[in-house]
């Protein structure tokens, strides 16, 4: 009785809300099929890793439909007790990263979440990948291109999916503005640029260690500008060419890029002009300059709420936490074989790493490098 109640004051309240809602936001079909109860399959993950962006991950997976946390592996067993109890994890699907082979025998684990320091990502995915797991993968997906292919080589041979953790590629604005210019909204593009940093905190992170970042701000935090500038302008580039500053050799070793600043040529004709830092705040925009219209995402790439605007006025589709949604369409992506907008396979993965590679050696020689992606 109180459910017919319930839904007509809910109805009545929608009712109301819609036209204040549909003079900013065209609500969509899909958006009215995400109210029904879900019941098809779901993805169970194990993280790897309960650090930081782990912990961020596993909370917007409690709001998942498609997706649930039901494992950890984590070589800190005093982390293990309190994530059982806090996402309800039975003992036997935590794991260490000598026993978590044993993840090929446990058939409540579909796939496990890589969220550790860069360069064990490679190590990881070989080994899950041998234990007939399908991985999702924190970017930098490697902290080279040929662990990289290693990587997807090793997915492919054991016949499980690989996927990186390129959470912008669901987020709405990013999406609009995607579906806007290959519609023609702005017409040819000429010109993106793309500004990724923070000023980077206690020297003694891992990502300020080159032997577990693989580099310094490129790989962490450059690497949005270099996959944002593949999906603003809609295609591959074909060189690169880079220039580093380094204010604090101290902080930022041998090996550990502070700021860099590149920039990539497209067969279209398009340019991108870029700058990855560690010593700088406020750098989080990206902009998309087409001979009828323009594209700005400002912030572009943070937690959110991203803000956008293109010639047309200003975006204004509704905040979703970006790692709900990205491991709802995940699942969808790995159990239904669904095909997302801006693909995020392991071999996307490795042309951002080829162009890492290229932005290094351009730094290193002074050279224009070719890319061929
Ligand atoms: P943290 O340092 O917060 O966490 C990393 C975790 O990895 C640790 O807590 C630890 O978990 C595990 N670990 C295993 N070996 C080591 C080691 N030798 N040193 C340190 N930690 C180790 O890092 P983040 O969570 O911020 O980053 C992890 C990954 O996620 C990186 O690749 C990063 O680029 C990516 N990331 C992605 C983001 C995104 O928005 N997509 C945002 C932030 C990070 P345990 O104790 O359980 O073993």
């Amino acid at each position: 009785m109180s459910s017919r109640r319930d839904f007509l004051q809910k109805f009545a309240a929608s009712a109301i809300a819609w036209p204040v809602l549909n003079q900013y936001h065209t609500v969509s079909l899909s958006e009215i099929h995400d109210q029904q109860p879900y019941d098809g399959p779901i993805l169970k993950v194990a993280i790897m890793g309960l650090g930081s962006y782990g912990t961020r991950v596993a909370e917007a997976m409690k709001d998942c439909k498609k997706a649930k946390l039901v494992g950890v592996i984590s070589g800190t067993p005093s982390k293990i007790p309190t994530w059982q109890k806090k996402y309800d994890i039975p003992e036997k699907n935590c794991y260490n990263y000598e026993n978590y082979d044993k993840i090929k025998d446990n058939p409540d684990i579909d796939a496990v979440y890589v969220i550790t320091p860069n360069s064990l990502h490679h190590e990881a995915v070989l080994r899950l990948a041998k234990a007939g797991k399908h991985v999702i993968c924190e970017k930098p997906m490697a902290i080279s291109a040929q662990q990289g292919q290693e990587m997807v080589d090793a997915c492919k041979a054991a016949n499980v999916k690989l996927l990186i953790g390129y959470r912008m590629h669901f987020e709405p604005k990013t999406l609009e503005i995607i579906k806007m210019r290959n519609e023609g909204e702005f017409g040819k593009i000429l010109f993106f640029q793309g500004l990724s940093g923070f000023r980077i905190g206690d020297p003694t992170q891992w990502r300020l260690n080159k032997e577990l970042a693989g580099g310094g701000a490129m790989m962490d935090i450059g690497i949005y500008s270099i996959n944002g500038a593949r999906y603003m302008v809609g295609e591959e580039p074909f060189w690169v060419s880079a220039q580093e500053t380094k204010n604090d050799p101290v902080k930022f070793k041998e090996g550990v890029d502070e700021t860099i600043q590149f920039q990539l040529g497209f067969p279209g004709g398009a340019v991108a002009s870029c700058l990855s830092t560690y010593s700088m705040r406020n750098l989080d925009r990206f902009f998309l300059n087409g001979e009828n219209g323009f594209a700005e995402l400002l912030p572009a790439t943070g937690y959110g709420p991203i803000k956008g605007r293109t010639n047309k006025g200003e975006l204004t589709h509704p905040h979703v936490t970006h790692q709900t949604v990205q491991m709802d369409e995940m699942s969808d992506i790995i159990l239904q074989g669904k095909q997302p907008i801006v693909p995020l396979d392991g071999e996307e993965g490795v042309k951002d790493m080829k162009i890492i590679d290229a932005i290094y050696k351009a730094v290193r020689t002074g050279n224009k490098i070719p890319l061929n992606l």
